[in-house]
């Protein structure tokens, strides 16, 4: 099998890190017991792992293409899709009143973590619908909500996000998309997208777009943006699909990874105006398109993950089947290369990454549902500042990492790591979009430094510390927790420099401080992920000693944090000198010098 679900680390995180009884204990969580997100878990990674992955590498070397403004998708991709909407898979956390399962999102992180492990491509169009389901949650009307998210969670339409235009990437002050009101409540729509993902495909009856776009005497810049809706089959009242919208997709990208996601170029209103119909107020279109954003940030950071855990499994599958030079202790011959020592340092590398950006991201979606379901408005509120403080590290960090991650898995295959057939290199090639889409490392950094950081004067931050440092005096009483222990305590003492440094120094040397925002945002991952580490570490002693359940596994996972703490999180120290003394040497040359 292609893929096999980590179903035993997913669930030790869930409920051991993000505390699984926890959410279940909030109101409106009581469907989430142990035992229901085994049985979900359980059925979710036979689905992928059955369905859904063995599409992989097939769909890689036949990609969707396009012909006469119709895109077909890569062999297999409409039916697996049918299945996966009759299944209730695109519906696990929305609500219940429109046949979703109403899950936390605890519950669903495991899933999404599932279907991009499997397939990064397919995995694109419903973390799409997820993100326009979200959108139109929080800013759509009763009647936008009934006549679009039924149908989305059923897989009968799927939804897209409509930002980029040539002009307007990173920065989307610069959309020109325009909106013109016809006076009946509907709007025309004209202008060109590009770069929607799923913008055009054969795999349901109907696309519905989320578009920004700006009306008549709208403000310069993101105070003057709105969010449309624009099927591309109109909707009558009765729910039918009606006209054929003036929404066309007259090319699609060719592409270095996830070939077989189209990526679509579309046009609004060449042929009278496409049209559309206002999501909440006129000129507060960014604003939700944030909350859009904000779910699928946190998506992409799970597809980093993904990715990587899937090279992963293939590295360490051809490791054990590889044979080649001696084992440095001797042997009679030539021996499986998992023997070398610095195979098993890629693999374990590998490996502590991964755990550690499951842990993170998981304790994140926790952190989320307590921030929406908690009785109590200060548990909400502090929770929402934790997880919006992470959301840019789950992105920036782990997408990063997984360039790292499945490019160890190319080297651990040597030079059938650079041959196609072999498909360590698609994981490679597909991994190195994460860090771009949903707004580049860069960006992630930007909200990072000024949204989430110097706005608070890094309040938010030092309580995270906080914590961190509460486990380290947890760790410290135990002998063979210490090593770890000492390494996490070096790391936070690293980054409360660089929160500090950062607030100081944003309003004198603004340049310097923005120079060093990757460092920080990746040193911020770095030492968090080893935080959960370090936590997963304590909990695993714990139940060696007690004898209590699988031995193995948490031989393993004290191993795993023993390692990271070893050798990844003293990059913590690294990253705080890049940040605190290295700012004034990125700028130091002119742009001429260049
Ligand atoms: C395969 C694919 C799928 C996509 N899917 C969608 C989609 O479904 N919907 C959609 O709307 N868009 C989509 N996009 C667009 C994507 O979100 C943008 O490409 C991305 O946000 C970057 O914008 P850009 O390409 O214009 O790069 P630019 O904005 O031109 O950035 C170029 C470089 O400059 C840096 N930069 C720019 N501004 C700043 C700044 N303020 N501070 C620091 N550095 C900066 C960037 O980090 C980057 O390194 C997709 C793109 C691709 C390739």
């Amino acid at each position: 099998m292609s893929y096999t679900a980590p179903v035993k680390d997913m669930l030790f995180v869930m409920n051991e890190l993000a505390g699984l009884a926890a959410v279940n204990a909030l109101p409106g969580c009581e469907d989430a017991t142990p035992e229901t997100a085994e049985a979900i878990l359980e059925e979710n990674a036979r689905f992928c792992s059955e369905v859904i992955a063995p599409l992989n590498h097939s769909a890689d070397k036949a990609p969707s293409s396009w012909s006469d403004g119709k895109v077909t998708t890569s062999p297999g991709f409409k039916e697996a899709f049918r299945q996966f909407g009759e299944a209730g898979w695109q519906g696990v956390q929305h609500p219940v009143e429109f046949g979703g399962q109403g899950l936390p999102k605890l519950l669903a992180t495991p899933c999404i973590e599932m279907l991009n492990s499997a397939n990064l491509s397919f995995a694109l169009c419903p973390l799409l619908t997820d993100g326009t389901i979200e959108a139109l949650m929080t800013a759509g009307t009763q009647q936008q909500k009934e006549t679009f998210i039924a149908n989305f969670i059923s897989g009968k339409w799927t939804g897209t996000m409509n930002l980029t235009e040539p002009q307007a990437g990173s920065d989307l002050a610069l959309v020109r998309t325009r909106a013109v009101p016809e006076g009946d409540g509907t709007y025309k729509l004209f202008g060109t997208k590009i770069f929607i993902t799923y913008g055009e495909h054969d795999m349901a009856e109907n696309i519905v777009h989320l578009v920004l776009a700006r009306t008549p005497n709208a403000p310069e810049g993101v105070k003057g943006i709105s969010l449309f809706i624009v099927p591309k089959f109109l909707v009558n009242a009765d729910g039918s699909l009606g006209a054929r919208n003036d929404v066309h997709c007259v090319s699609i990208e060719h592409k270095l990874g996830i070939k077989a996601s189209p990526t679509a170029v579309l046009q609004f209103g060449d042929h009278g105006g496409a049209i559309g119909t206002l999501v909440g107020e006129e000129n507060r279109g960014l604003e939700y398109m944030f909350i859009m954003m904000n779910a699928a940030r946190f998506a992409v950071g799970i597809q980093g993950l993904s990715v990587s855990e899937r090279a992963y499994q293939k590295a360490v599958s051809y490791a054990r089947d590889r044979i080649q030079s001696r084992d440095l202790a001797g042997s009679p011959g030539p021996v499986a290369i998992i023997h070398q020592p610095d195979v098993r340092r890629m693999l374990m590398s590998m490996r502590a990454q991964i755990e550690a950006a499951r842990a993170l991201s998981y304790v994140a979606a926790a952190t989320s549902d307590a921030a929406h379901f908690s009785d109590d408005e200060a548990t909400r509120k502090s929770n929402q500042a934790f997880y919006e403080y992470l959301v840019p590290i789950v992105k920036g960090w782990i997408t990063e990492m997984s360039v790292d991650v499945t490019s160890t898995g190319v080297q651990v295959h040597g030079g059938m790591g650079f041959i196609e057939e072999t498909g360590a290199a698609q994981h490679y090639r597909d991994a190195r979009i994460l860090p771009i889409y949903e707004g580049t490392t860069a960006i992630q950094a930007n909200d990072l430094v000024g949204r989430k950081t110097v706005r608070d004067g890094g309040a938010v931050a030092k309580g995270i510390i906080a914590q961190v440092r509460q486990t380290v005096a947890e760790l410290q009483g135990d002998a063979q927790l210490q090593p770890i222990a000492a390494r996490l305590a070096d790391a936070a003492d690293a980054l409360e420099q660089v929160v500090e440094y950062v607030v100081a120094n944003v309003k004198s040397d603004i340049k310097a401080v923005f120079a060093g925002s990757v460092p920080y945002l990746k040193m911020a991952g770095v030492v968090l992920g080893g935080w959960q580490m370090a936590r997963a570490a304590a909990i695993a002693a714990g139940k060696l000693k007690s004898g209590e359940g699988d031995g193995k596994f948490y031989e393993a996972k004290l191993a795993t944090a023993r390692f990271y703490a070893e050798q990844i999180l003293p990059q913590a120290l690294a990253y705080r000198t890049a940040v605190v003394d290295g700012g004034a040497a990125v700028m130091a040359l002119a742009e001429e010098q260049f």
